[in-house]
């Protein structure tokens, strides 16, 4: 679960999903997420 590091919220929603390439590396999923507690944006990577 997706925590909010402000605040330590788990009531956050993802807005936006997108892939992380570095040359040579694997492709990582990172999610932007805001809090819906504090109103925070955050980066999270994304486990699958
Ligand atoms: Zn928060």
């Amino acid at each position: 679960m997706v925590k909010c590091p402000k605040c330590g919220s788990e009531n956050v929603e993802l807005v936006k999903s997108w892939e992380l390439a570095p040359r040579g590396r694997k492709p990582v999923k990172v999610g932007l997420f805001k809090c819906q507690q504090c109103g925070a944006f955050f980066r999270k990577g994304i486990k699958e």
